[in-house]
């Protein structure tokens, strides 16, 4: 990078932006979500995750500088390696595991992780998470959110770069508890994300893109070609000559929605350090009350709690084990 090319830029404020600024790494989602497992030793991460131990120590330093993870020293008797847990901050990410196992479920088949079934202790029955409106009980889609500027709705001066790069596809991870790769994959990075995220208040074009996330033309239409590829968005040509697309939103990508609610809802409340308050106020159209939406139990209606969703395998409890700051 030269001088002359500013490290910085500017955007609308948003809750996504901010979460992902903080998370939205391959690296880190895949650290919080082995974390979730019970996996906490620098070396299993390494091995559940194939992951270098330069890029490891980067995103476990960052992880802890944004209090997404906390460092327990070993004993003082020295047998014992540090162990990292989740945070009152992190642990509230639950709800975005929730709906990236749902989304990933609907749209990629995985024979063996398909085997893993999540049961909510409330009802006793297998579930898939669903999302609803905390007002009415309907569930949230896409075309039924309206938007308004939140008393927070300012602007925003972001880093160009905020971790070190890691080039090494995500798919490859060998972790038997990536029940969530693909969608890892897509969002863990924060431009593909961010296109996505402005997908959703209805933008189309390149241009529209653009003025909104101000990054490199070339690094813009890598995303976008990537997003096509991958099902997310669709091509569809408004203009001849030159050949001009539009990129739409295609089911899958809008499936995508209700995840990208959760972090919208992290955001707001952990990523707000002036404390401005929202900057973008939700509505749920069908029922017109402000949108607080809940990730529930599709079979019972119940909001899902950590410690009543069970996974099994052939019926064996598999975990994970519940990570609580309160109680270490
Ligand atoms: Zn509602
Ligand atoms: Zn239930």
């Amino acid at each position: 990078m030269t001088n002359s090319e500013p490290s910085e830029f500017t955007t609308r404020a948003s809750s996504i932006n901010r979460a992902l600024d903080q998370i939205g790494d391959k690296w880190c989602l895949l650290i919080i979500q082995e974390v979730l497992w019970g996996i906490n030793s620098f070396n299993d991460m390494m091995a559940a995750m194939g992951v270098s131990r330069g890029v490891l120590s980067n995103r476990l330093r960052w992880l802890q500088e944004v209090d997404c993870l906390r460092k327990e020293e070993g004993g003082a008797e020295g047998g014992r390696r540090p162990r990292y847990h989740l945070t009152a901050k992190s642990i509230e990410l639950y709800d975005s595991a929730m709906m990236a196992v749902a989304w990933e479920r609907e749209w990629f088949h995985n024979p063996q992780l398909d085997r893993v079934q999540l049961v909510h202790a409330g009802c006793g029955k297998p579930f898939v998470a669903q999302m609803r409106c905390d007002s009415c009980d309907g569930l949230v889609y896409m075309e039924d959110v309206g938007y308004s500027p939140g008393p927070g709705a300012t602007r925003d001066v972001r880093e160009k770069k905020v971790r070190r790069r890691s080039s090494i596809a995500i798919t490859e991870v060998p972790s038997e508890r990536a029940l969530y790769l693909n969608l890892i994959n897509i969002v863990g990075d924060r431009w593909t994300s961010n296109v996505i995220a402005l997908s959703y208040h209805g933008l189309t074009r390149f241009d529209q893109f653009h003025s909104e996330l101000p990054v490199a033309t070339n690094i813009l239409s890598d995303r976008l070609k990537l997003l096509v590829e991958e099902g997310i968005f669709e091509q569809v040509a408004y203009q001849q000559r030159p050949m001009r697309y539009e990129y739409h939103l295609t089911d899958k990508g809008r499936g995508l929605f209700p995840w990208f609610i959760t972090l919208l809802q992290w955001g707001d409340k952990w990523c707000d350090p002036e404390g401005r308050g929202r900057p973008m106020e939700l509505t749920h159209t069908p029922c017109g009350g402000p949108l607080h939406a809940q990730v529930r139990c599709s079979e019972c209606q119940g909001v899902l709690k950590a410690h009543e969703v069970h996974f099994t395998l052939d019926g064996e409890n598999i975990g994970p084990t519940r990570e609580d700051p309160g109680q270490n």
